[in-house]
């Protein structure tokens, strides 16, 4: 079934205006809609599970802002969290009440982590980490996985080389060769070479850093066995393994993917979902293990505005809803139900494609393959099909991030109303993508 495509008139005008200002007319270079159809939409003002955009354009939003607002747009609570916490200043530069509170509500509910540091990004927690793990192990390199994403720094912005084992290619220009070879990118779920790159660079490593689930790539669920794989081979050489949580944590739980698969990671780092909507980023280990950060230890990590009281604020009225029980519980179910819809529906078409989903996280993928598990098993050219349906979803009111890459989120704040909506939406799309 056709349907005209929305009107986006006021956002190519404002994109217009926006690349006199910007690179690329954005300021996070997704955004620019490079992947889909047309203009990006510039958005007015979201609600709940809704988004508007500048041309009254009205969207169910499964972006989500990128994986933050799992209570949906809005949210009561953390807005009047943060509208009482106005009047009182935006900035110290100095400890604060809050900051405790925060702190108080994650450690006191995750068992993965004893001390904790804000700061004001996933990048900057990833960072932070990164360093930590060198600071403690007093070894320079790091293994990373191909198809995992953890921020910008410039560590990780490195690709694969060729062959199993290799340092790391830098994936973004003004990265330094010196600080890719520190760098050991090799395939996701793959125990051969992480043994091998063990065996090369004897004593040499680290840490070994992993997406909780990776999920900025497609969604690459691993298997359970090589998670826990990770944890031992990283044991027994004496490399620590640090969990990047910024999208699972407090979204696969409370306690992320490390409670998930019941293991424990040295480092854990958080973003997104943890400031409720505001610029927070996190990481934590062990007391002993964080004792090795400034001003207790030698590894040097600040911020003018980490632990921002704003922040803060919003960030202990979403956490506080999270922590209720039954919560997660719920989302999954709603996820997994919204997920079963769509398969039936595949399988009575015979369509191809697959809906991969964990948590209240789901992707679709342009394949015919049973699993996906590492980057490589991605075929680039199904993105087309993606760009089809991302703008049949558009046109039918459904916000899906504008990258086949990405995956998809569903809130607390979506109504079985919106779910409904969303299913039909995603029929029609889906037909039209796959013919
Ligand atoms: C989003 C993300 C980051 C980077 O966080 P920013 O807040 O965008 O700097 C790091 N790691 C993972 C796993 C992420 O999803």
């Amino acid at each position: 079934m056709q349907v005209q495509d929305i009107s986006r008139e006021r956002s190519a005008q404002l994109f217009d205006k926006a690349k006199s200002y910007f690179p690329g007319g954005v300021n996070s270079p997704v955004r620019a809609f490079k992947s889909v159809y047309g203009t990006p939409l510039f958005i007015e003002r979201g609600d709940k599970a809704h988004l508007w955009d500048a041309d009254g354009n009205e969207f169910i939003d499964y972006c989500c802002s990128w994986g933050p607002l799992i209570l949906g747009h809005n949210n009561p609570q953390i807005r009047e969290a943060v509208q009482a916490q106005l009047g009182k200043g935006l900035s110290f530069g100095a400890p604060t009440r809050l900051e405790n509170e925060l702190a108080e509500l994650i450690l006191s509910n995750n068992s993965y982590i004893e001390k904790i540091r804000f700061v004001s990004s996933g990048t900057e927690a990833v960072m932070s980490a990164i360093r930590l793990a060198r600071g403690y192990t007093k070894r320079d390199k790091i293994i990373k996985f191909e198809g995992c994403y953890h921020g910008h720094s410039d560590s990780l912005l490195v690709k694969a080389g060729s062959g199993l084992v290799t340092f790391g290619e830098t994936s973004s220009a003004g990265v330094p060769q010196a600080f890719a070879d520190e760098t050991i990118v090799i395939a996701l779920n793959d125990k051969a070479a992480v043994q091998q790159a063990f065996a090369d660079f004897s004593g040499q490593i680290a840490a070994i850093i992993i997406e909780g689930v990776p999920a900025n790539n497609g969604l690459l669920i691993q298997d359970r066995e090589y998670i826990h794989f990770l944890r031992e081979i990283t044991q027994q050489q004496g490399a620590l393994l640090i969990f990047d949580e910024v999208i699972t944590g407090f979204r696969l739980g409370f306690e992320g993917a490390a409670h998930y698969y019941g293991i424990r990671p040295d480092i854990l780092t958080y973003g997104k979902i943890i400031g409720g909507g505001m610029p927070v980023g996190a990481y934590g280990a062990s007391t002993e293990i964080m004792s090795h950060i400034s001003p207790d230890g030698g590894v040097y990590q600040a911020g003018t505005l980490s632990g921002n009281p704003i922040a803060m604020a919003a960030g202990i009225a979403a956490l506080s809803i999270l922590s209720q029980p039954g919560f997660y519980e719920t989302l999954a179910e709603t996820t997994a139900s919204f997920v079963q819809h769509i398969r039936t529906f595949i399988a009575e078409q015979g369509l191809e494609v697959k809906v991969f989903t964990i948590g209240s996280i789901f992707w679709f993928a342009f394949t015919t393959s049973e699993n996906i598990q590492r980057a490589d098993q991605i075929d680039p050219a199904s993105m087309e099909k993606y760009k089809i349906m991302h703008r049949e979803l558009l046109n039918r009111g459904i916000y899906f991030g504008p990258s086949g890459y990405e995956v998809g989120f569903i809130s607390a704040a979506h109504t079985s109303e919106d779910i409904d909506a969303t299913l039909k939406a995603i029929k029609e799309s889906l037909l039209i993508a796959c013919s």
